[in-house]
């Protein structure tokens, strides 16, 4: 057996940088890997995602560049080999990142294994057996694999097995209509993929609000994505050119055919084979361990950070759960998860960025809500671009003036949306922003002029952006 001061369980988007501050005050760490450095957001999740997304981009801009006056000659098409090969470059260079770092690290110990808690202090790491008593769980999630009618029949995609597609899908169809299966539906579309959207609500992208959910589709239906909501009743069976999904669907024909699936229906947490019930660490009914405001578990000593607790299910949160965690123990300041405010993009194009409340949500409190909108038609910064789908709509108290909550779906969306996230912690007045200089031309510079036309909530229909 041998003793730490506290071991590390995964090397996710907590891991590494809890084993740095820990070992930098000194403490002899231990931290586990079973498989890839640098988890998910590294290996199939955003980083090689956001490389796939940009070459889809180059590609769409490829299509249009008649648009822009620019000439191509010969036809465009996609080397999904160089494309695959540039993804795996980029994704690689940060793996080897996160690996070099932690084995170069003084006081840092890695393991390469699977581990596994023998008690509340234990942990078994092969043949090896670790003990501490500060343990910190940051194993992260996988891909769910519902079970519907003939899914172990036919051959099926997730996020992480698409990280090895070198070709061009005939058809690619994407069961499951929110982040993930969009951003690879319009990324396939766009590399010249036949691409089918099975979701089985009524919206894609579902706790959006509907205005948002509704542009959404519009952007997927105009690059000839197939969006088929409703889909009730999904089954997969072996076809001679792939795999027949069935999916009863209110409207267009019962069934597709398509020469890939891809599931993309959520996540569940890598919690079922910890050893939990021998460290008697509490998990929720979907598996996700219990952990309160500072992200301790149930058991003195364990805690829980990144998406396997629950809390959060992006690299952000994984990455202020160590900030919490690293706060509370190390330099003695309380902070906690309610501290922050809901925060997140969808990487279509064009990008949606996301902060606080939902217009939905909003109308459901009893706050005199106002409300300031602006089709991207209106910025010149998007008509200049040639890039002028979406909208932002702004979502202010208007007793406190603070601003509640954000979409912007447009060009640049996901960075413009900083400048009200930040306002929103520092729960600064609207009006702070209406004094600053914003410069031109951007997206940005918008929002001052959107805050000046604010609406009350009451004198407009429930989100009616797109009819603005
Ligand atoms: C396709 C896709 C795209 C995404 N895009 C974005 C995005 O653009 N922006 C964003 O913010 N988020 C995105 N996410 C989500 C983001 O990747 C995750 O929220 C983030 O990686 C969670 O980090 P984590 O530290 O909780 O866990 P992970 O990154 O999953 O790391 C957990 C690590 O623990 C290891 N592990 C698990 N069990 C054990 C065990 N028993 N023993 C040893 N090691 C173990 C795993 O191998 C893994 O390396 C995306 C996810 C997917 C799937």
């Amino acid at each position: 057996m041998t003793n730490y001061d506290a071991i590390i369980l995964g090397t996710g988007q907590a891991g590494p940088s809890l084993a740095g501050r820990l070992a930098g005050a000194g403490k002899k760490v231990a931290i586990v890997e079973r498989k890839y450095f640098g988890g998910t957001c590294v290996n199939t999740g955003c980083i090689p995602t956001k490389a796939l997304v940009a070459s889809a981009y180059a590609a769409h801009l490829a299509q249009r560049a008649t648009d822009y006056g620019v000439v191509v000659n010969g036809a465009i098409r996609t080397d999904m080999k160089a494309v695959k090969a540039r993804k795996d470059a980029i994704s690689g260079q940060s793996r080897i990142g996160v690996e070099s770092w932690l084995k170069g690290m003084q006081n840092c110990t890695v393991y390469q294994s699977h581990a596994r808690f023998e008690s509340r202090n234990e942990i078994r790491v092969g043949s090896e057996l670790l003990c501490s008593d500060l343990i910190f769980i940051n194993v992260g999630g996988r891909a769910v694999v519902p079970s519907l009618p003939g899914v172990n029949e036919v051959p099926y995609l997730t996020n992480s097995s698409m990280m090895a597609v070198d070709f061009l899908p005939r058809h690619l169809v994407i069961v499951g209509g929110s982040y993930i299966g969009l951003e690879f539906g319009q990324m396939f579309r766009r590399f010249g993929s036949g691409v089918t959207i099975l979701e089985m609500g009524p919206h894609l992208i579902g706790r959006e609000d509907e205005d948002v959910s509704k542009a959404i589709e519009e952007i997927m239906v105009q690059e000839g994505i197939n969006v088929r909501l409703n889909s009730k009743c999904i089954g997969f069976s072996p076809h001679s050119d792939g795999v027949r999904v069935t999916a009863e669907c209110a409207d267009g024909s019962p069934e597709v055919i398509g020469s890939h699936v891809l599931l993309a229906v959520g996540r569940r947490p890598n919690t079922d084979d910890l050893g939990l019930e021998k460290a008697g660490v509490a998990t929720d009914h979907r598996g996700y361990i219990v952990v309160d405001e500072q992200l301790r578990t149930n058991v003195p000593g364990i805690w829980a950070l990144g998406d396997c607790n629950g809390r959060g299910a992006f690299t952000h949160t994984a990455y202020n759960d160590y900030e919490i965690v690293a706060a509370n123990l190390l330099d003695s300041d309380s902070r906690r998860v309610s501290d922050r405010i809901t925060a997140y993009n969808l990487y279509i194009d064009p990008p949606l960025g996301r902060a606080g409340l939902t217009e939905t949500e909003a109308r459901k409190s009893t706050r005199n809500l106002l409300i300031g909108q602006r089709p991207m038609t209106r910025v010149a910064r998007a008509v200049e671009k040639g890039e002028t789908n979406g909208f932002i709509k702004i979502l202010v108290d208007g007793d406190s003036k603070q601003i509640l909550g954000a979409a912007i779906l447009g060009t640049g969306g996901d960075e413009v949306i900083h400048c009200l996230l930040d306002l929103m912690y520092a729960k600064a007045p609207y009006t702070v922003m209406q004094r600053a200089m914003h410069i031109h031309p951007t997206v940005a510079e918008l929002l001052p002029t959107i805050l000046e036309e604010l609406k009350p909530a009451t004198s407009m229909a429930p989100n009616s952006t797109l009819a603005a």
